[in-house]
């Protein structure tokens, strides 16, 4: 089988999803991505909302990735030139359970611009990628990999496939046709998070752009959203929950939630602005609880794989190397043969 006539479908355009797909597609591999979302970002979205004082913008999922692997720094610099990447330069801090604050970070912590999403929008960039269509089922007929929608449509027959999905979603997709997959990620757990993202009618008095609060009861970290670089609209701030405070309120509605959060806020930013907007996101698994894994699986015998977070670690730079060396040794395979 040579390179230009290998079809291999992907499911989940996340980080995870195209960074394997652009390792395929540059080998000259015929890709498709599907996506059960309208757009880019998986976890790393960006939420807009209309307010009275026009539209706000908030990350509501992952707040900044740091770049220590080296495949991963040079990927962040081609995106930095492409203008999706840049660094967040504000004052970010952690406030210590004995009341001392220390920086946030001791290296560089990146953010996409103008929104977190711009990241996946510019690695999707020159992909064939299909929104909205979740995969609902997946068989192998003969030497084929065959998929098709949750509404029934046949989305084609691949060569071989990629499953970049947070692991709770794997096993009932792929369980039947990959049970040892399934296997390892039915043991692993994703910690819950209540999101909370909120717009004020003026700065607020903080001194701070990131919070990061250690013991706090409810709040694990806030972001004021218009100090990452180009965005625009009202003062905007996320805030984080706690995994076992969003755990124990876990299926409270999201109205309460938004409530119960802007009201920690407040209290600890001691001050009252007018909220012009407010909304609450649950991420039932928004951050694997493992530090790292094998990496990714690949079955060269039937031409499936499985990249993803939950095999390298909880953090962005983790997703993408998953995918990335997946995508790498999947070329291996081609090449040898296998
Ligand atoms: P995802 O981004 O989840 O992508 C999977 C994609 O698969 C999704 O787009 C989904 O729509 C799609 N999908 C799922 N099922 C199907 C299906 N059946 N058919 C089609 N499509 C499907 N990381 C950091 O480095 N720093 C942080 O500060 C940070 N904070 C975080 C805060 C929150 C609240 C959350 C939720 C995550 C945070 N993370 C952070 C973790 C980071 O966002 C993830 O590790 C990373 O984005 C995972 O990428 P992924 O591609 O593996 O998965």
């Amino acid at each position: 089988m040579s390179y230009a006539m290998t079809k291999t479908a992907i499911i989940g355009a996340g980080i995870a999803g195209l960074a394997c797909a652009r390792v395929l597609a540059c080998q000259g591999h015929e890709v498709k991505v599907f996506d059960k979302g309208r757009g880019p970002g998986g976890r790393m979205s960006t939420r807009r909302a209309p307010t009275p004082m026009g539209e706000a913008s908030f990350d509501h999922g992952a707040q900044y990735f740091t770049a220590r692997d080296p495949a991963f720094v040079t990927e962040v610099a081609r995106l930095t030139t492409l203008g999706a990447i840049a660094p967040w330069t504000g004052n970010l801090v952690r406030l210590h359970t004995d009341g001392t604050i220390s920086p946030l970070a001791n290296e560089t912590l990146y953010v996409g611009a103008p929104g977190m999403n711009a990241v996946v929008r510019a690695l999707g960039e020159g992909l064939n990628v299909v929104w909205a269509t979740r995969v609902d089922g997946v068989q192998l007929v003969g030497r084929a990999w065959h998929l098709t929608s949750e509404t029934g449509v046949d989305l084609g027959a691949y060569d071989q496939i990629v499953c970049a999905i947070p692991a709770e979603q794997v096993a009932p997709l792929i369980g039947s046709v990959a049970p040892n997959f399934a296997d390892q990620a039915k043991a692993i757990t994703s910690l819950p998070c209540w999101t909370g993202m909120f717009a004020f009618d003026r700065p607020l008095t903080t001194s701070f752009d990131a919070l990061r609060l250690d013991g706090h009861p409810i709040v694990d970290f806030i972001a004021n959203n218009q100090s990452k670089p180009g965005r625009t609209g009202p003062v905007s701030y996320v805030v984080q929950a706690r995994p076992d405070w969003t755990a124990a309120h876990l299926e409270e509605v999201p109205e309460t939630i938004a409530e119960q959060l802007a009201e920690a806020l407040m209290d600890i930013i001691e001050d009252r602005p007018t909220l012009i907007f407010q909304a609450a996101h649950r991420w039932r698994y928004a951050r694997v609880d493992v530090s790292r894994g094998p990496g990714h699986l690949w079955d060269h015998t039937r031409n499936i794989g499985v990249c993803g977070d939950w095999l390298s670690g909880p953090r962005v730079e983790s997703a993408w190397a998953s995918g990335h060396h997946l995508g790498l040794a999947m070329r291996t395979a081609q090449v040898s043969g296998d």
